[in-house]
């Protein structure tokens, strides 16, 4: 084996594990190895962001879909028990999150309000298999009223 490599800036014969050029004292390590510190903080943020973006991925990935047939039944089950007491009835999920909005009669009181707040609860709960493994904030029903916001319930 050939133990020997050329100055990087004189292009003299120099030992394979010179440092410095013994003839023209040119620094021969590479930038990492010039800047130690510099280099663990480069691994150090690069792996902070390989890291988060691992994190963000699984979250994501965690965000369970709820599959249409089971929010077609509730929304089946919903607009059956309405039977007139509210105008319109919309459901979407949107990366996981679950909205349940719906428009109730104008004449509707709180107490109405909180019944159909049960309502809803119940039929998601018996329709939507991991209902109640779901994060609060993945559950966001609100009621309206005059297209006004009414009542929020969890
Ligand atoms: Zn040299």
């Amino acid at each position: 084996m050939n133990k020997i490599k050329k100055c990087k800036q004189c292009q003299t014969d120099i030992p394979l594990e010179a440092k410095k050029c013994p003839r023209c004292q040119s620094d021969q390590r590479n930038w990492f190895q010039r800047h130690p510190s510099k280099t663990i903080a480069l691994i150090f943020i690069a792996l902070s962001l390989t890291l988060v973006t691992l994190m963000t991925f699984i979250s994501y990935s965690i965000e369970k879909v709820i599959p249409q047939n089971e929010i077609d039944t509730l929304k089946g089950d919903l607009w059956k028990w309405a039977e007139g007491r509210w105008d319109n009835l919309q459901i979407e999920q949107n990366k996981g999150t679950l909205v349940i909005r719906v428009y109730a009669k104008s004449e509707a009181n709180e107490v109405a309000l909180s019944n159909y707040c049960r309502v809803i609860k119940e039929s998601a709960q018996k329709n939507i298999s991991d209902y109640n493994e779901r994060r609060s904030s993945e559950k966001i029903i609100s009621i309206l009223q005059n297209g006004k916001f009414g009542k929020s319930c969890f």
